[in-house]
Order: structure tokens, then C-alpha cells, then sequence
């Protein structure tokens, strides 16, 4: 890398099928989220079949799995293939899990999830399904989204043949996935990698995992949109309140806000001479703002990416990682982001490790988590 910046590529968000993965086995890959779930017939980074449901309000696990069962049998039938015929099930949820026993405690967008062993539900379940074609028991991986992702960035994406790779995931949260000699790193209880909550700022603010500081209090979307707020709140959001009214009057708002990162203004946070309501701020309003040249926005969105820098420098530092990928919806915010975040890199970290890494952009863009459950029936299958 040495003087030059490191490497940026534009997400490709289309599957990669490429000679090596046409003759890989079919696998059933699920993505649950707490907005919508995903399953889909793959093989390697190619989606055969694709169905995604909102996972609604109900996301209690005796009302959602059912649904997740009926909607992989929609993806089987899509394919026009049938279990028999699928070396797999792989499963990225939110965390916090542990990948060996396949339980899902308690994830915060899953309320009434608590303990789930969901790999037996889902083993137990697919077994019978088969049980007249006395195939052997489908396997079923269960492992957290980011992993997952990262995972399917290793085998199938841009981090390609580099086992030493470190996959940072920028959105309502940030999330991370590392890869050491060619495999997940779990930890003692399986819950290594959380990247977004190492400590940024010792006497930062409380973030919700409890510790202080951590990245994703100060560089998540939910955290540019908390920010966002303050500066209203502190009366410094006069052109931001304007923007966003202008903005608003101009577009079909609502829908095309992000929902999962509104934070709805508490009492008085006005900050305007408008006696209007406060509307929703988003991380990506602020992003528009800022790109617009608002200069609240514009310092909002490089103090989240300096606060990047310093977690970057921090990954390579520990992981010495050949490759660092950068997925999520934050880090499609460009130069803007990117710029402040790599200047830090630059300027801070340690020469050897510095020269041999690449930041880039992640690869699987909007499909990643599926591909990412895809590949854990590969990556299991074949190092089990
Ligand atoms: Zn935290």
C-alpha cells in the first residue's frame, strides 16, 4: 500500500458465478433479520432462488420459525429442486449465539427470543421432512450475521484466497466478522469479533452493550443520527432542520427513510425558530445534508469517520489482516467517509502492518448475509 490510499472498490451487487463454484452442491441459506427474513437456493454466490418475508411483529420463535420453514420450502419449489438434493442449511442471525451448540440467546431486534436452540429446531424439523427418502440428516450451521457475511466475502467475494481477513459491517450497528488462518474466530464462548464495541473513546458515552465509547456509539447510523438530534437539541440545527424540510417537501418521504435507525426527538428539541415538528433524522439524511455542504452534518459524519480510523488502526495493529472489508450501509457514504478514515489509517498505524493490508469495500453487497449462510454449509462441511 505504502503512499497511495488504500485500494477502494465499488460493491457489485449482482452473485459472482465463476468456473469454480459451478460445481459446487446446492445449499439453503437463511438470513434472519429483525426488519425481514431471507432464504434462498444457492450455489456458491449464485441465489438460484430467493425468498424474503418482514419478519413483522411477532417475532417470537414459535410463530417465526414455522414461517421460516414455509418460506425454504417456497425457495426449494422456486428452484424447482427438493431437500434431498441441498448439502445444507446455513442460518446468519443477530447474535449474541453461540455458533458450536446452534443456540440463539437473546437478540436485541428479536423480542421472545431467549435461549433458542434454533440448529435442533431446525435439524429436527428438516429430518422428518426427509425422513421417506431416507436421506441422511440435513446439517444445519447456525452462525452470527456478520460472521456469516464475512465468511461469504472470504469464500466468494472480494476477500478471496486472503485468509487472514477482517470483515467490519457499518449500519444500525457495526458488527465484525474475523478470519485467522483461513477460520472464524469464535472465541472461548463464541462471541469473538465483536469489533463495533471495542473502546474508541475511554470516556465516551454509555453505549448498549455497557461498555463506554465503543465504535458503534460513535460511528454506527444510529449513533450519526443521535448526534444529529444533540446538535438540533443544542440549538446547532438550524440548516440541518431546514435541509431535511426542503428535502422532505421534494421527495416521498417517510418510506425511503431508514425505520430501524429513527430515533424519534425527545420534548424540546427544537433548536428552530420553526414551530414545525422535529422530523425523523436518519443517518442518511445527514449524509444528503452533509454532502449538500451543511457544516453540522458535514463535521457529524467526519467525527463518526475518524472515530472509524482509530478502530481500523486498531484491527490492523491486532489481526495484522491482509484485507479489511467494509460492508453496510455507512460505509456507502464515500469520500466523505472514507477519506477522514483513511488519513487516521495512514497517519497512525505501524508501518509493517500498514504495508500489508487493503481496505475495500465489500463485494455481495445486498445479498451478502444469504451468501454468507450459504457459505457456512461449505466452510463446515468441509472443515468439520
Ligand atoms: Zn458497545
Amino acid at each position: 500500500m505504502s503512499e497511495e490510499t488504500p485500494v477502494m472498490r465499488a460493491p457489485l451487487a449482482g452473485a459472482l458465478t465463476n468456473n469454480d463454484t459451478q460445481n459446487l452442491p446446492v445449499v439453503i441459506g437463511v438470513d434472519l433479520g429483525g426488519t425481514q427474513f431471507r432464504t434462498a437456493v444457492l450455489r456458491g454466490a449464485e441465489l438460484i432462488s430467493r425468498v424474503a418475508q418482514h419478519t413483522g411483529e411477532d417475532t417470537a420463535p414459535e410463530h417465526l420459525i414455522p414461517r421460516i420453514f414455509n418460506a425454504i420450502q417456497q425457495a426449494l419449489d422456486e428452484a424447482r429442486t427438493t431437500l434431498e438434493q441441498v448439502a445444507g442449511i446455513g442460518i446468519a442471525t443477530p447474535g449474541p449465539l453461540d455458533h458450536r451448540t446452534g443456540i440463539v440467546y437473546d437478540p436485541p431486534n428479536m423480542p421472545g427470543w431467549d435461549r433458542v436452540p434454533l440448529r435442533d429446531i431446525f435439524e429436527q424439523h428438516f429430518s422428518l421432512a426427509s425422513k421417506e427418502g431416507n436421506a441422511a440428516q440435513l446439517r444445519v450451521f447456525v452462525e452470527n450475521d456478520a460472521n456469516a457475511a464475512g465468511l461469504g466475502e472470504y469464500l466468494f467475494g472480494i476477500g478471496r484466497g486472503c485468509s487472514n481477513m477482517v470483515y467490519l459491517t457499518i449500519s444500525t450497528g457495526i458488527g465484525g466478522g474475523v478470519i485467522v488462518d483461513g477460520k472464524i474466530v469464535e472465541g472461548a464462548s463464541g462471541t469473538a469479533g465483536e469489533l463495533g464495541h471495542m473502546t474508541i473513546d475511554r470516556n465516551g458515552g454509555r453505549c448498549r452493550c455497557g461498555n463506554y465509547g465503543c465504535l458503534e456509539y460513535l460511528a454506527s447510523g444510529t449513533a450519526i443520527a443521535r448526534y444529529a438530534n444533540e446538535a438540533i437539541a443544542a440549538g446547532q440545527g438550524v440548516e440541518l432542520l431546514e435541509f431535511i424540510r426542503a428535502l422532505q417537501q421534494h421527495t416521498q418521504e417517510g418510506n425511503e427513510l431508514e425505520p430501524s435507525t429513527h430515533e424519534a426527538p425527545g420534548p424540546g428539541h427544537t433548536g428552530s425558530s420553526s414551530d414545525l415538528e422535529v422530523p425523523y433524522i436518519t443517518a442518511r439524511i445527514v449524509s444528503q445534508a452533509a454532502q449538500a455542504g451543511i457544516p453540522v452534518a458535514r463535521a457529524i459524519i467526519t467525527n463518526a469517520a475518524e472515530a472509524i480510523g482509530v478502530g481500523l488502526v486498531n484491527i490492523i495493529h491486532i489481526f495484522n489482516p491482509q484485507v479489511i472489508i467494509l460492508g453496510g450501509g455507512v460505509t456507502q457514504m464515500g469520500p466523505m467517509l472514507m477519506e477522514p478514515a483513511l488519513r487516521i489509517v495512514q497517519e497512525r498505524t505501524m508501518k509493517v502492518p500498514l504495508d500489508a493490508v487493503r481496505i475495500v469495500l465489500a463485494e455481495l453487497g445486498g445479498n451478502a448475509g444469504l451468501v454468507g449462510a450459504g457459505a457456512l454449509v461449505y466452510h463446515y462441511t468441509q472443515t468439520q
